[in-house]
C-alpha cells in the first residue's frame, strides 16, 4: 500500500468535520438563540440576553413548525421562519370557551381576568384562563394563548450535538439547559382546582 495516498502534503487536518457539519435531526440536541414575534411584529418572547433554548429534536419539545424548519441547520445558521397556527399552538377553538359558576373556584379568594387554573377533564390536565368575571359566572378560555396565532421565529443555531441513551429514553434534555417546559412558564398563576 502506497503511504503517500493518505497525506499528500503533511499539513494536519484543520477542522474535526464530524463536529463541524452536525446538523439538527431527530435524536440531536439543539441549542438556538430565538426571538418570537406574532403577527403585528410584536416581541412575543425571546431567548436574547438569556440562556439558549436546549432540546431533543423529534420529541415534540418544540412547536412542530419550529422544529420542522430547524431540520438540516448547523450551528451558526440563522433561520427565520414564519409558522401557522397549526403547525403552532393549534387553531383557535370557540369550543373552548366556557362559563362556569363561580362555586366551582371554592378556595379562591378573588378571581380575576387573565388568572391561570389548571382543570382536570376526562382528556387530562388542561390549562384554562379567565377571560370575564361577570356576577358569579366566570368566562374561562382554554385555548393555548397563542392559539390561532402565525408566529415568526428568528433563530441562530448556537450547538448540535447527539442526544444520550437516556435523554432518548426520557424523550427530553438532560444536564445543561435540561428539563425546561416553556410552555408551561407562560401559565405561572395556576391554582389546581376542579372546575368540571
Ligand atoms: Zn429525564
Amino acid at each position: 500500500r502506497s503511504r503517500s495516498a493518505k497525506n499528500t502534503n503533511g499539513s494536519p487536518p484543520s477542522h474535526i468535520p464530524e463536529i463541524r457539519h452536525m446538523t439538527i435531526a431527530a435524536n440531536k440536541v439543539a441549542s438556538i438563540q430565538y426571538t418570537v414575534l406574532d403577527e403585528e411584529g410584536q416581541i412575543i418572547d425571546s431567548s436574547e440576553g438569556g440562556e439558549p433554548l436546549v432540546f431533543l429534536v423529534g420529541a415534540q419539545n418544540v412547536i412542530q413548525g419550529l422544529e420542522e424548519a430547524l431540520i438540516g441547520k448547523a450551528v451558526g445558521d440563522q433561520v427565520k421562519t414564519t409558522v401557522e397556527p397549526a403547525k403552532a399552538y393549534g387553531e383557535y377553538n370557540p369550543e373552548g370557551v366556557q362559563e362556569v359558576p363561580m362555586e366551582a373556584f371554592e378556595g379562591v379568594e378573588t378571581v380575576e381576568p387573565g388568572m391561570a387554573f389548571t382543570a382536570e377533564t376526562e382528556q387530562g390536565p388542561m390549562n384554562l384562563i379567565v377571560t370575564a368575571v361577570e356576577d358569579n359566572m366566570v368566562t374561562v378560555d382554554g385555548n393555548h394563548p397563542l392559539a390561532g396565532k402565525a408566529l415568526t421565529f428568528d433563530v441562530t443555531v448556537e450547538a448540535v450535538r447527539d442526544a444520550t441513551d437516556e435523554e432518548m429514553a426520557h424523550g427530553h434534555v438532560h444536564g445543561e439547559g435540561g428539563h425546561q417546559d416553556r410552555k408551561s412558564t407562560r401559565l405561572n398563576s395556576s391554582h389546581a382546582r376542579n372546575l368540571v
